[in-house]
């Protein structure tokens, strides 16, 4: 006669494969939780608490009506980050620059345009991310570190500009993007390719003073009589002037407020995702516990706390 084969012999096990799962995955979401929440607390600490101020940070200013499309300083970032050479029409793995022209459909107005990271001032690529992979550092430049990368790609959901690009040409790919040169001491290597002048590197404070001038300057020359970056999003360590309408460059309208603290709500959330499915876990752990268990850790705590039994 064949024996029904119970759930008995088997509850051990299974009782114990859970819990040592739980252990790992709880273990695994809390360190998330852990780097997400120090992340977020570095991502939200505001621009006037970082150790450099944000006037005496490093910046690029690009002006638009100086660009010819010349594209020396697509070759040049090439070949500082060993990127390979690809034909490509937006920011990709191996592209973190790139020079597109505007031209109006009657042909009367036209303008180049710069593509690459804004290094925004409150970033929301790095509030998004929930292991810390990415981030605003005292200098200005938005950094990005692959070996902490688990490729969730939250970041480029989140930023406004669509700058980080999943690097597909990798078996485990990773986001890529440009850090503004942040090793390099005489300047980002684009700025220093650019001769008509498009380009000028210097600290954030420099760079504005200079970009107001040149508006001041050239009344009616400039769009808006501003320069993109100094407030939109909360402001970016990558400013534009343009001598057309910034939409029409593929610039986005953002208010002044921060993008971490508009409209990207989702981002904001991703640490208490974490956060919540680490409590979760850890309930669902506490259930598993024999009665035995449950006295113990509650003696333990009991303990710790100096209360007598
Ligand atoms: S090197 Fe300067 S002028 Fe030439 S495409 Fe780049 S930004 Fe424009
Ligand atoms: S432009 Fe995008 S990738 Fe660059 S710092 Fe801002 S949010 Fe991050
Ligand atoms: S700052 Fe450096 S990494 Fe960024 S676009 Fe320029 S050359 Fe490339």
């Amino acid at each position: 006669m064949m024996t029904k084969k119970t759930n008995n012999t088997c509850n051990t096990c299974i009782s114990d494969i859970t819990r040592r799962d739980f252990l790992k995955v709880t273990g695994a979401i809390t360190g998330g939780l852990t780097a997400a929440g120090a992340l977020t607390n570095n991502a939200l600490a505001s621009s006037s608490d970082r150790d450099i101020p944000l006037e005496d940070q490093k910046a690029l200013l690009y002006d638009a009506t100086y660009c010819v499309g010349c594209r020396e300083c697509e070759l040049a970032c090439k070949e500082d980050n060993h990127l390979k050479e690809e034909d490509v029409d937006d920011l990709s793995g191996n592209t973190f620059t790139l020079i597109k022209l505007y031209q109006s459909e009657d042909g009367t107005e036209s303008s180049f345009r710069k593509y690459q990271c804004m290094h925004c001032v409150e970033p929301a690529c790095v509030i998004s991310c929930p292991v810390g992979a990415l981030e605003k550092s005292d200098e200005g430049p938005v950094l990005y570190e692959p070996l902490k990368c688990i490729g969730c790609r939250y970041c480029m959901q989140a930023c406004p500009y669509g700058v980080p690009a999943y690097d597909w040409s990798e078996s485990y790919p990773l986001i890529a993007k440009c850090d503004l040169c942040y090793d390099r001491t005489d300047g980002p290597a684009c700025a220093t390719a650019c001769t008509p002048g498009a380009l000028i590197s210097g600290t954030r404070g420099e760079l504005l003073k200079i970009a107001k001038e040149r508006i001041a300057e050239n009344p009616g020359k400039y769009y808006d009589d501003r320069v993109f970056g100094e407030h939109d999003g909360g402001g970016t360590s990558f400013l534009i002037l343009s001598g057309v309408a910034f939409d029409k460059i593929g610039l986005p309208p953002l208010s002044e407020d921060s993008i971490p603290d508009y409209g990207h709500t989702a981002t904001k959330a991703v640490p208490y995702i974490f956060g919540g499915a680490a409590g979760f876990m850890a309930l669902a752990y506490r259930a598993t516990m024999t009665a035995e268990e449950r006295q113990e850790l509650g003696k333990k705590h009991s303990e710790e706390k100096g209360e007598t039994a």
